[in-house]
């Protein structure tokens, strides 16, 4: 009978979580998107866990870093990413309908299309388990660098029909600025009031705040709303035209929190 799935974040840098993936029982494990290797390496040298596989969302440097450190201290452990995207280290490179199968840990995880933070952005999913890097964050999103803004926008839309009980692990802790900005959009958020106490108390007793729930970002999450009437209205504030398709609202959004908020 198989243990659970242990899912663990390992800090690194300022904010960023590398997700840790083990079972009771083995000492198989994956991670996702190490950006630095010696947090990694210290945690798995702790407890006697052998790496075997890497698994990579998108390009940038706080996700890759560690990549090649790791590789060389764990040569047996396979390194996926996407295929679109130019990552040296990578060694299978996947895009959507792909499935890692990761006979250690008895899991398969169904790779996902996410582009707009970057061109080629992936995630990953299995049973209401969802790694989806610098897509979607806990009350927020990633910013456009080298993708656009409509794909960033058609890739939350798509996230948004997975499960509601999806847990949502991003890759860095930026929860409370982001309902800082959320509110901005929404000061009458109920469910947005409560989540902002959650988190803070989390964040003052030293807890991760992710991961969320994919329900709670509908909620909650400006950048899942853009359908909402409220939303949408405040995002017509401040673009000043009125905007007639997700996307628009999306684009508005974005635009809003990176010239006025952060
Ligand atoms: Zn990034």
């Amino acid at each position: 009978m198989a243990s659970e799935l242990k899912i663990e974040p390992i800090p690194a840098f300022d904010d960023n979580y590398i997700w840790l993936l083990s079972r009771n029982g083995s000492d198989a494990c994956a991670v996702v998107d190490p950006g630095d290797d010696e947090p990694v390496r210290e945690v798995l040298t702790k407890r006697g866990l052998k790496l075997k596989t890497i698994l990579i969302t998108h390009k940038h440097g706080d996700h890759v870093g560690g990549v090649a450190a790791l590789k060389a201290d764990w040569p047996k452990a396979t390194v996926y990413g996407p295929a679109r995207e130019p990552i040296p280290t990578l060694e299978r490179r996947l895009g959507a309908g792909d499935v890692v199968e990761l006979d250690e840990l008895e899991l398969s995880l169904d790779v996902l299309d996410v582009p707009g933070h970057t061109e080629g952005h992936i995630a990953y999913y299995a049973h209401g388990v969802l790694f989806c890097g610098d897509t979607l964050f806990a009350c927020g999103c990633g910013r456009v660098f080298s993708g656009t803004f409509e794909q960033l926008s058609d890739s939350l839309r798509s996230l948004a029909e997975l499960p509601t009980d999806t847990r949502v692990y991003c890759a860095h802790e930026y929860t409370m600025a982001n309902i800082g900005f959320a509110k901005w959009v929404e000061p009458d958020n109920p469910d947005l009031a409560v989540r902002e106490e959650r988190v803070r108390d989390l964040r003052e007793a030293g807890e991760p705040s992710v991961p969320s729930s994919l329900a709670e970002e509908l909620l909650t999450n400006p950048f899942m709303r853009t359908d909402q009437p409220e939303v949408i209205a405040a995002a017509e504030r401040w673009a000043g035209r009125e905007l007639s398709s997700p996307a628009e609202v999306f684009t508005a959004l974005r635009s809003w929190k990176d010239k006025d908020y952060d």
